[in-house]
């Protein structure tokens, strides 16, 4: 068939048997968020465009190449939201959520846009569950938002996740690192991928992250080495207590995460099971960009985790059975078993029925299609007795039963 209008590239539509296991995971992810006590927040689609350039930063890969950012008819410049934390960050400012306490917890699910170049696992409009930590600097935050990951992980039955963290020290000891690691990438720069030779000027941290020329600069300087006493009391802490939280990590000194506000720990989730794009989440600490924001100095922690990838990661489940089926023989035995159906569904039973006239045969082999447990079979005969025939798909046994929804479902059920 031509289809005449087609889905834009990068975007997806997601049918209901994989809806289905999104629910779930958006479920899981309620309920995790629950016990961590962490409250929804839910932001608009777009924002100004000055607050990405402001927060994630201009010399960035997302805000110089990839925002999908628009004029409206009042000449304003919009950007549909390429991540969440900007925004969230401004509500918490906006709505004066400070003063509601020292600590802040939030998280989200919300549809982001990026316009990269779309392969599997990753899309031009994809889905973010973030969590944002606001107003506290103890490593312990980090630890909690990480162990927040990992019990949500273990909820869905998502095994063979490894955590790749790094700490990139705070703005003070940022400078130091930044001179050696130049220093070090003049020698390199020959051999660097163009995008890297651009870095190097205006975000020579960004060269760390390559993947084309990571193999490259192994010996690169470590910003670890760069940290200045608070940074690496943190950073020690932090590595302590995730050892004691049998979390399974891997410090990657290459790892530095692509956007201007983090300072201190940054970290990724990865799998082995995605391919290329193998990271399902990734976060770090930012304890300066709230008072960049107009804020009072707030330190904050958090991360955002792809649920298009890791819904990829979840098991289906096999689908559950639907228990009646009604087949019908006839305009009037067809009326009878809608209406019998309804009530059935008022009180909560999954029935289902066919309303388009098939044969008998047709019908049987769509309730068998289905996996429907039971068929109840409704022809002029069986309305005359308020008696209708019920098989047994499993048996094939046959019985009578009362054309009654209370007898019915106690039957089915
Ligand atoms: P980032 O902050 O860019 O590291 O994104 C965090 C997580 O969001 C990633 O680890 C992915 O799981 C997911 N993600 C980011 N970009 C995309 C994309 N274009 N398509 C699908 N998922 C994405």
């Amino acid at each position: 068939m031509d289809v005449k209008v087609k889905k834009i590239r990068g975007t997806r539509d997601i049918l209901p048997e994989e809806a289905s296991l999104w629910s779930e995971v958006e479920g899981k992810i309620r309920e995790v968020c629950r016990v961590y006590g962490f409250g929804e927040i839910r932001v608009p689609t777009f924002e100004e465009t000055s607050l990405f350039i402001k927060t994630t930063g201009e010399t960035t890969d997302i805000v110089e190449k990839q925002m999908y950012t628009f004029e409206d008819k009042g000449g304003r410049s919009l950007t549909l939201k390429p991540e969440g934390t900007p925004s969230v960050v401004r509500a918490y400012l906006e709505n004066a959520l400070f003063q509601r306490g020292k600590k802040t917890k939030l998280f989200y699910i919300e549809r982001m846009f990026r316009q990269e170049r779309p392969q599997k696992g990753r899309y031009r409009e994809f889905t973010q569950f973030g969590v944002e930590l606001i107003g506290s600097k103890s490593p312990l935050s980090d630890a909690e938002i990480i162990s927040l990951a990992f019990t949500l992980f273990e909820k869905i039955g998502v095994k063979d996740i490894t955590l790749r963290i790094n700490s990139i020290g705070c703005f003070r000891c940022r400078g130091p690192f930044r001179d050696a690691l130049k220093e070090y990438l003049k020698s390199k720069l020959p051999e660097l991928c163009p995008d890297c030779k651009r870095r190097f000027e205006r975000n020579p941290l960004r060269v760390l992250d390559c993947k084309e020329d990571k193999e490259k600069l192994k010996d690169a300087p470590r910003s670890t080495d760069y940290l200045c006493d608070n940074c690496k009391k943190h950073w020690k802490r932090l590595i302590s207590v995730l050892e004691k939280l049998k979390i399974p990590f891997l410090v990657d000194h290459m790892l530095v995460r692509g956007l201007d506000y983090y300072t201190g720990p940054v970290f990724e989730f990865v799998s082995g099971k995605l391919g290329a794009q193998d990271a399902v989440g990734g976060g770090g600490r930012y304890d300066e960009l709230i008072e960049s924001m107009g804020g009072e100095p707030t330190p904050a922690t958090g991360f955002a985790i792809g649920l298009d990838r890791l819904v990829m990661l979840v098991e289906k489940k096999k689908e559950e059975r639907i228990p009646l089926w009604i087949v019908n023989i006839g305009e009037e035995a067809e009326e009878a078993g809608f209406l019998l159906m309804e009530k059935l569904r008022r009180m909560g039973v999954r029935v289902e029925m066919d309303l388009t006239g098939r044969s008998l045969k047709a019908q049987f082999r769509e309730a068998d299609k289905r996996n429907a447990k039971y068929v109840l079979v409704i022809g002029e005969d069986e309305i005359r007795k308020n008696k209708g025939k019920l098989k047994d798909m499993e048996t094939g046994k046959e019985e009578e039963i009362e054309l009654d929804e209370e007898k019915i479902k106690e039957r089915v059920c």
